[in-house]
């Protein structure tokens, strides 16, 4: 068990803080929204849900 990011894209505005401020890149921009690119490499920090915002990021228990 390990936590990944899931983001909402309903919320996100683009503003790539939580891409910039990832230390493994797990999160990139596309199409003007953040997305979960490499959630196997996710440490939990929390670094993006702290720097988000409009709160669009939350980590999530998975079986990853
Ligand atoms: S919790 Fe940390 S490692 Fe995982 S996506 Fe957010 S900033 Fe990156
Ligand atoms: S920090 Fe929040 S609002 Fe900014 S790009 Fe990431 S998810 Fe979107």
């Amino acid at each position: 068990m390990k936590v990944i990011p899931y983001i909402d894209d309903k919320k996100c505005i683009g503003c790539k803080i939580c891409v910039e401020v990832c230390p493994n890149r797990v999160l990139k921009m596309s199409l003007k929204k953040a997305v979960v690119m490499r959630p196997e490499v996710c440490n939990g920090c929390a670094l993006c849900v702290e720097n988000c915002p409009v709160d669009a990021i939350e980590l999530k228990w998975t079986d990853l």
